[in-house]
């Protein structure tokens, strides 16, 4: 006596073979429903629409690979990215509070709160000390989706204390700024921020030690006019766009149309504003060979 290769049923010599089943591959079937396979995230270029994965771009500093636009990197990649070796991070202990009892469409710690979820970050500046091809060094970086990465007191605190830390190392500061500006929640305490910020620069200055700014898509508002254009240097990627006010607003004030690339980082280096600006992939080679020079290392 055999048996049905499917239906495992007994099957008499006299069965037709019409009606014995066809041997093939047996398929539990548990694994017959359709499973959704690993797909690898990706990110769309704002300039070209190219898809390229998530690993393709953080391996090229999230500089597209088709168009070599420059799309905007997290705070923390960023210094992770600049940094051969990071030592420490700087300014976890300042923490955002309430002074005002701000409210708007929702009130300020909600709004802290959400940004916070988003982001992954407990303010709009990270503060990282560390090795850049063997230099010890200091660097800051907004995190622009941090509210706008705008300046309120903690900002301002960490700068400060980035600062302060690198007179007592002897260290340069480099800050990376992207920034919408000043904290509106936080009213005057904000603006505030902008004359401590560039005390501390100056503090910098007296003693001898170079402070870079690297200015990346988009810098405005307060952050320019403090930190963000009081460096020794002033470094800036492609097609940054970099002003106090926005364009739209100084079109309605002089009511004239503004081309591009006016506020563009190539405009600003054509009217004297910025000092170079660097491809994202030759950042870290400038940033050393600047820092060796006005370190006067070998
Ligand atoms: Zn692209």
């Amino acid at each position: 006596m055999s048996q049905d290769v499917k239906t495992g049923k007994t099957l008499s010599p006299a069965t037709p073979w019409t009606d014995r089943g066809v041997p093939g591959i047996h398929v539990p079937d548990e694994q017959q429903t359709l499973k959704a396979t690993f797909t690898e995230p990706t990110i769309e270029c704002p300039e070209c629409h190219a898809l390229v994965t998530r690993t393709a771009m953080s391996f090229n500093a999230y500089v597209c690979p088709q168009c070599d636009e420059h799309l905007r990197m997290k705070a923390r990649d960023r210094l992770n990215w600049f940094f051969d070796q990071v030592q420490a991070e700087l300014g976890q202990e300042f923490a955002a509070k309430d002074p005002l009892g701000f409210v708007d469409s929702k009130p300020y710690p909600e709004r802290m709160a959400e940004a916070q979820k988003k982001t992954g970050e407990t303010e709009a500046l990270v503060v990282m000390q560390g090795l850049l091809k063997g230099i010890p060094l200091l660097a800051c970086a907004f995190e622009f989706d941090f509210m706008g990465g705008s300046m309120g007191t903690v900002v301002g605190d960490r700068f400060v204390q980035a600062a302060e830390r690198a007179i007592e190392l002897n260290q340069p500061l480099v800050c990376f700024a992207a920034s919408g500006g000043a904290r509106m929640q936080e009213g005057m305490l904000s603006l505030m921020q902008m004359a401590r910020t560039s005390a501390a620069i100056q503090k910098m200055k007296d003693a001898g030690l170079p402070y870079l700014v690297v200015l990346t898509h988009p810098v405005y508002g307060g952050v320019t006019a403090s930190l963000a254009m009081l460096g020794d240097v002033h470094l800036a990627e492609p097609k940054a766009m970099i002003g106090f006010a926005g364009k739209r607003v100084i079109e309605q004030t002089v009511r004239e149309k503004l081309e591009e690339p006016f506020q563009r980082a190539e405009y600003l280096l054509d009217h004297g504003v910025i000092d170079q600006i660097v491809h994202r992939h030759a950042l870290r080679d400038t940033v050393y060979r600047i820092v060796a020079k006005l370190m006067n290392l070998p």
